[in-house]
């Protein structure tokens, strides 16, 4: 089975969690500091914050920016649980506003319409690895004073014009899960160029308590500190960023030159100013191709390929999420997108095998 992903792990992220297991010192110390200081060159930004998830990494940056009971948060209802559940975490309301079907992200042209003398913050989704529409919601934001909260989960290393990705709001998120573009197993970092937002982070992932002064808890608080032996695989993985980057971008570029005139694919549109680091290759499968999406999934299967829905079921659909309104494009998205294999572990002989037996149908 080709599986539809695969962390990459070699020699030097074996060999850089021994040692830490040797040094004694395996909770937040001096990687999980190295860490952070890669991701602000990544990001641009001035600040990181490493947390142990994707989703601490969620919750830390509402907290942290101050965003709790009472105030809502525009979001996409096409994402993982992980978003709206950090905005419940913080006692907050998500207002979701549906996607484009060109981007899978927020349409920043309905954002306006949401606003409500509640509304705190607009929380985007770069989804499958595109930057959502930000000269759009950067403009909206200021106009009514919101701030911008970036889950970029799936968008390490992705930029809107000239700014990384984690760098296009006022703190961005982002995940170090295992099966996203690089990993540490379980863990996430804030980025910021506040230095109140900053404070407010670190503080929020340890109790509270300020570093070199336990016991004195100066602020609500987590545990949400990385450990260092995640620290280490994720400084691995961080130096070999830019090359798992190209080999995402070079599948991507095949599959799509060979379904591009595939009659009922649509394969994914990369928007102007945007760099698509493809955490996800996802295709859109209308009614005018000759299998429905689930058994275009059931067909690949049987020929050992592994696909997904991301995501089979709007939040909005969720009760506990508590929404109302139709999301037209969300409901259409999670009916018709298959996600195909293309993270950098796949062989030159994988994708051939994936665009034949696609081809085949
Ligand atoms: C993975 C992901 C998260 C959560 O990250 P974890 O590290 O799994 O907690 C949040 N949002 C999106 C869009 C994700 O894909």
């Amino acid at each position: 089975m080709i599986p539809i992903s695969q962390p990459d792990i070699q020699e030097d992220e074996i060999n850089a969690v021994i040692d830490v297991l040797k040094s004694g010192i395996i909770v937040q110390g001096e990687k999980t500091q190295e860490l952070e200081q890669l991701f602000t060159k990544i990001c641009g930004t001035k600040y990181a914050v490493a947390v142990n998830s994707g989703t601490a990494a969620l919750h830390t940056a509402l907290y942290a920016a101050g965003i709790g009971p009472g105030d809502e948060v525009i979001t996409s209802p096409f994402t993982f649980g992980a978003t709206a559940n950090s905005i419940l975490m913080v006692g907050a309301k998500s207002i979701f506003v549906d996607i484009t079907l060109d981007s899978y992200n927020i349409d920043a042209s309905k954002i306006e319409e949401a606003i409500t003398p509640n509304t705190k913050a607009i929380l985007p989704i770069n989804l499958y690895g595109q930057a959502a529409d930000y000269s759009k919601i950067q403009t909206i934001a200021k106009k009514h004073k919101l701030l911008i909260i970036e889950d970029a989960a799936q968008s390490v290393g992705s930029k809107y014009d000239v700014r990384a990705s984690g760098n296009l709001g006022d703190i961005g998120c982002l995940s170090l899960y295992a099966t996203k573009n690089i990993m540490c197993g379980e863990g996430g970092m804030i980025t910021t160029n506040d230095k109140e937002y900053f404070d407010r982070a670190k503080l929020f992932r340890n109790h509270g308590q300020p570093e070199n002064e336990k016991y004195n808890y100066l602020d609500l608080g987590f545990n949400y500190r990385l450990t260092d032996i995640a620290a280490a695989i994720g400084i691995e993985q961080v130096k070999k960023l830019s090359q798992y980057t190209s080999r995402r971008q070079s599948i991507a570029k095949k599959y799509s030159e060979s379904f591009n005139d595939v009659p009922g694919i649509i394969t994914p549109i990369i928007k102007s100013n945007r760099t698509h680091v493809f955490h996800q290759y996802t295709i859109f499968v209308t009614d005018e191709f000759k299998l429905s999406r689930d058994e275009l999934q059931k067909y690949l299967f049987e020929k050992n390929i592994q696909t997904n829905v991301y995501y089979p079921k709007p939040l909005n659909k969720f009760d506990q999420f508590l929404s109302s309104g139709t999301f037209t494009n969300a409901t259409k998205a999670a009916k018709r997108v298959l996600s195909l294999p293309v993270h950098p572990q796949l062989t030159d002989d994988d994708v051939n095998y994936i665009i034949s037996t696609f081809l085949h149908i």
